[in-house]
């Protein structure tokens, strides 16, 4: 086995401009999801690393918000042609740590050097306005200013994107950062925030720790500090987060999980619906928080969709991501598996039909074969527990008002999807799913330009687009009278 080779990224902290390994000497091993095998190992910051993250983010907000827009574009522009140009490598390190096929690993780095593009061009039009004022020789204006220091908190699903979404939108806005990325995918974290030092970012602008998630989010949010905080994980995570927070009221922004229902009407085109879904279903191991989870496939079509889509699901390559023509990794930890083996026990115990899979793959690395599961029982536990794994499970549906109740029973509200051929039935789906995101006819809910996140329990505030950084901004409203 040559992977470990292949992962050439020493995990250090990031504090205040110097790379560092914590400073108790406590470290987890980093695993292959694929093959089990070690990669490195991830040091933990302790309470004294993590002060002196926050003094640093203290003193580096000072000296980035001081820098001019265009300062901040430049260098970010910088580092945004660094991680293009290292694209290959950073997303050889995101496939031997996730376990994601590296057709898919690739693109996502490129989708970060994409997203601080935006955020670095975005971050010269944070315009404020010029009210008109009710009183003579006063003028009033409307101030946009960064809100301080961030601390943010991303899953390991998309070890460059949720990362990425969270450092540049808070550099674009003007603000320094503590970023915990995940424990699972460090070196990809630490790789990109490489690029932004290179490119010559102030000491304590971009700091990265890595340590005990509990332990870390107690000591960063406990602190005045940080002035908001961002997640992308679990609900129960962003919950836990969200009271943290309220203590000194710092501003969030969640993006948490979901359960996406997919609603394929009678007049769609099937065979459009069964590839796209199959495709989207079973990508990066159906471990995506917009990931199809509950198929309500119209009855006229049930059987004929149920029979197309098992076929291109079984049809599906699945190995190491490092192989040239896999299209579906490992899950990343072994929990996961009896997790997915727990949730196709149960429906098929509660009466669904297991079409395909519903068993690990070998005994090497995680893998779990892409599960179909049909006439799924509304009370089985995987049509309410989010399975953040590749099973899709099917039910007919008869009638419009019935299928959206369905579709939005949930606490969730995350993605969601339409299949039509009819542009008022689509619209009309559209207006009543109960979702932050809505794909119609496709998958792609996720954009650089666009505004990404969930309603409900799926979280809120949003990521990317220019609702993206007015997270990251806050509003100060001057009035000024002319001294004659
Ligand atoms: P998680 O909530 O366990 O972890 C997410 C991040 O939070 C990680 O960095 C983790 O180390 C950290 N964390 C965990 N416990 C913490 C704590 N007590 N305090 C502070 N930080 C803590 O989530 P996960 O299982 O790693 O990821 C899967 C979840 O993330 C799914 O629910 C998925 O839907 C969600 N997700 C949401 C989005 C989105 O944009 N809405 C995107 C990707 C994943």
């Amino acid at each position: 086995m040559s992977e470990p080779a292949l992962y050439d990224e020493k995990i250090e902290l990031l504090i205040d401009g110097e790379w560092c390994q914590g400073s108790t000497g406590e470290s987890e091993v980093l695993e292959n999801p694929a093959t089990g095998e070690a990669l490195g190992t991830v040091p933990h910051a302790s309470d004294a690393d993590l002060a002196r993250a926050l003094a640093a983010a203290q003193k580096g907000f000072r000296v980035w918000k001081a820098l001019t827009a265009q300062a901040r574009y430049t260098l970010m522009m910088k580092a945004a042609d660094l991680i293009e140009a290292r694209k290959d490598r950073i997303g050889r390190l995101l496939t031997l740590e996730n376990g994601k096929p590296l057709g898919e690993a690739v693109p996502e780095v490129q989708f970060a050097a994409d997203v601080t593009r935006w955020y670095a061009e975005e971050g010269k039009r944070a315009y404020g306005r010029i009210v008109p004022a009710r009183m003579a020789n006063v003028r009033q204006i409307v101030l946009k200013e960064p809100v301080g220091p961030v601390v943010a908190f991303a899953a390991w699903n998309f070890p460059s994107s949720n990362v990425i979404r969270k450092i540049a939108g808070a550099l674009g806005a003007g603000c320094s950062v503590i970023m915990k990325p995940a424990e699972e995918t460090p070196g990809t974290a630490v790789a990109i925030a490489r690029c932004f030092q290179e490119a010559g970012l102030p000491a304590g602008v971009l700091n990265l720790v890595f340590g005990v998630p509990a332990r870390v989010s107690q000591v960063l949010l406990a602190s005045p500090i940080p002035k908001a905080v961002t997640l992308t994980g679990s609900t129960a995570v962003g919950k836990e987060l969200q009271r943290l927070a309220s203590a000194t009221l710092k501003r969030c922004t969640m993006e948490l999980g979901g359960h996406a229902p997919v609603i394929v009407h009678g007049d769609a085109d099937l065979e459009l619906a069964a590839r796209t879904l199959a495709t989207f279903k079973f990508r990066n191991a159906g471990q995506v928080c917009t990931s199809p989870t509950r198929f309500f496939i119209h009855e006229s079509v049930y059987a004929a969709f149920t029979g197309r889509f098992v076929e291109l699901a079984a049809a599906l390559k699945i190995g190491n991501g490092l192989e040239a023509g896999t299209q579906m990794g490992p899950m990343i930890a072994r929990r996961r598996l009896a997790a997915m083996e727990e949730l196709v026990r149960d429906a098929v115990e509660k009466g669904a039909q297991l079409k395909l899979g519903g068993t690990r793959i070998g005994n090497q690395g995680h893998f779990f074969a892409p599960t179909v599961l049909a006439d799924v029982p509304a009370d089985a536990a995987i049509m309410s527990t989010e399975p953040f794994g590749p099973i899709a499970s099917l039910t007919p549906f008869a009638g419009f008002d019935e299928v959206i109740e369905r579709a939005n029973a949930l606490p969730y509200g995350l993605a969601s999807f339409v299949f039509t051929r009819s542009g008022a039935l689509a619209q009309r789906t559209e207006e009543a799913l109960d979702a932050g995101l809505v794909g119609v006819n496709h998958m792609a809910v996720s954009t650089p330009e666009t505004p990404f996140g969930g309603v409900n329990e799926s979280g809120y505030g949003s990521e990317s687009g220019i609702e993206g950084l007015d997270a990251f901004l806050r509003t100060k409203f001057v009035s000024e009278l002319a001294a004659l």
